[in-house]
Parts: C-alpha cells; sequence; structure tokens
C-alpha cells in the first residue's frame, strides 16, 4: 500500500458529531495498542505520547504498526488521532540546551507524527522558571520559528495550562500573544483543557458560551482543534493541575457533559485524561445523559 493513498480516518461523512476518546498506551504493538484500547472503551478517537516523559532514546516510528493501525482505523471509524508532545520539551526555557534539546524534539516529532498521517500534535507552551512571561512568550514564538517551514502537514496545538508553577499559556490573551508573533500561524491550533481552563479561574461550568465568546474575541475559534476533558481535584480558580475523573472533581458530569455536546466542540478530538482504568464508564457516562 503506497504511503499516501492510506487515509488516517474513516471518510468524512461518516464522522460522528462527538469524537470523543482517551489518553491511551502504545505498548509494545504502538498503534495496534493504541486502537485495541479504544476499541475497549467504545471510544472514536485517541491520544497517544509517542516517547517516555521519562527521557531516553524513542522507539523508531517505523515500528508502530503504521499500515495496520490506519486500516483498522478506517475500520472502525476512529477519527483524528492526537499525539500529545512530550512533558520534557520546554521552548520557554532560558537554558540554552533546553530550549535547543525541546527544538530538536518537536522538530522530530513532526516528522514521526506526519509518518504516522495523524493530524495534531499537542503541546504545553512552556515554563518561565522565573523569568517571567514576558521573556517566555516571545522565547516559545522564536522557538516555533526556527522548527515550522509553513510545510508542515500537521496542526500545533497550544494547550491551555492551569497557571500552575511558571507555566505560560494559562490564559487566552497568552495563547494569542504566542501565536500572534509566529510566522506560519496557519499550522497553530489550540488545545482546550476543562480542568486547567476551571483551575485558572475560567467558570466553565457556569458561563461556558462567555469562555466560548472570549476565546472567538481573543484566539478564533476556528484554531480549536482539540480538547482535554477532565473534571479537577482542586477548586475554581486554584492555579493547580489536578485531574480528577469524570463527575468526581470540582467541575462535575453535567458540566463536562454540556461541553462534550455542546455544539462548538462537534468534531473536533476530545480527550480525557483523568487518573487510572475508568475511561470506559466515564465515557459512556459522558455520552448518555441518562445514566448518572
Ligand atoms: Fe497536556
Ligand atoms: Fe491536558
Ligand atoms: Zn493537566
Amino acid at each position: 500500500m503506497s504511503e499516501e493513498t492510506l487515509p488516517a480516518q474513516a471518510t468524512e461523512s461518516t464522522r460522528p458529531e462527538i469524537v470523543l476518546g482517551a489518553n491511551v498506551s502504545i505498548a509494545k504493538t504502538g498503534l495496534l495498542a493504541a486502537i485495541q484500547e479504544t476499541l475497549n472503551y467504545n471510544a472514536n478517537t485517541y491520544m497517544i505520547y509517542t516517547r517516555s516523559n521519562r527521557g531516553g532514546k524513542a522507539r523508531p516510528i517505523s515500528e508502530f504498526h503504521r499500515e495496520e493501525g490506519l486500516v483498522l482505523m478506517h475500520e472502525h471509524g476512529i477519527f483524528d488521532p492526537v499525539v500529545h508532545l512530550s512533558y520534557l520539551v520546554n521552548l520557554a526555557s532560558p537554558k540554552q540546551d533546553t530550549w535547543e534539546y525541546g527544538i530538536s524534539i518537536l522538530s522530530e516529532e513532526i516528522q514521526r507524527v506526519e509518518y504516522l498521517g495523524f493530524q495534531t500534535i499537542v503541546f504545553h507552551p512552556g515554563s518561565h522558571v522565573g523569568q517571567g512571561e514576558d521573556y517566555a512568550i516571545p522565547r516559545i514564538a522564536e522557538a516555533l520559528n526556527g522548527i515550522l517551514s509553513g510545510e508542515e502537514k500537521i496542526t500545533l496545538c497550544l494547550e491551555t495550562m492551569a497557571g500552575d508553577g511558571s507555566k505560560v499559556g494559562n490564559s487566552l490573551e497568552q495563547i494569542a500573544d504566542i501565536i500572534a508573533r509566529v510566522e506560519h500561524q496557519e499550522k497553530l491550533g489550540v488545545c482546550m483543557d476543562t480542568c486547567h481552563n476551571y483551575s485558572f479561574g475560567y467558570d466553565i461550568v457556569n458561563h461556558f458560551d462567555e469562555f466560548l465568546e472570549k476565546f472567538d474575541q481573543t484566539i478564533g475559534l476556528d484554531r480549536l482543534k482539540c480538547a482535554h476533558i477532565n473534571d479537577s481535584k482542586t477548586p475554581f480558580g486554584s492555579h493547580r493541575d489536578r485531574h480528577a475523573n469524570i463527575g468526581e472533581g470540582s467541575i462535575g458530569l453535567e458540566a463536562l457533559r454540556h461541553i462534550v455536546h455542546h455544539p462548538v466542540l462537534r468534531g473536533i478530538p476530545q480527550i480525557l485524561e483523568t487518573p487510572g482504568g475508568k475511561y470506559k464508564s466515564e465515557i459512556s457516562l459522558l455520552l448518555n445523559p441518562e445514566l448518572q
């Protein structure tokens, strides 16, 4: 089978309204493991890390069983899988070697993900480690300008953060500021994370439409390409990043259901990153309003 002809997803005409899945494992068989886990959850998308967050050499992407995986995804109607970049990348780092490491890892990841035929890489904008956001924002943009040629086949999504530690990209304005400084803006998107947004101080429980309006005014909703659906172990505005299982945190099932079913998120991959082992029941809870 030729590399160019295989679609990374089922045909658009069969795309479901809600594209929902979880952060799954690529242990041993790469995409085949990820897809099997996804099918176990009755999900129709998924997210993977293609390399360990503990560092070390990445497993060769040629060992991910791409061709069989793409066929399986096509057969089972799995859409737009997402890759999350390693946590070890910090494009805001004031340390030159750390910053350059991040640039090389992200550049390599773009090639790996293009090989898989996926469309989306999600990454954390960065941490300023004491230098402040006025230092970090141009630093991140400089890294992205060094990486992006404009020829990429993927979209790089900046994830909205919780305001913990020295993270940047917490507010919609900060995300917009980074994007505005990047030359190939057409390659950039945004991934919202419900836990992070609520923890940072966006009241997505009571005022989700206002959040979306603000998103549209500052960034533009056309950049919303992915969502992380997590409950939060910590209260509104706590600036902490502790994911809770769906319905067991301060956001709650009703609000998360409302978000998952919202027309603005229709058709974009929505990914759970909640604590261990409950994805199947969580996805079922989110999809079926009759369940409690
Ligand atoms: Fe993330
Ligand atoms: Fe996230
Ligand atoms: Zn998080």
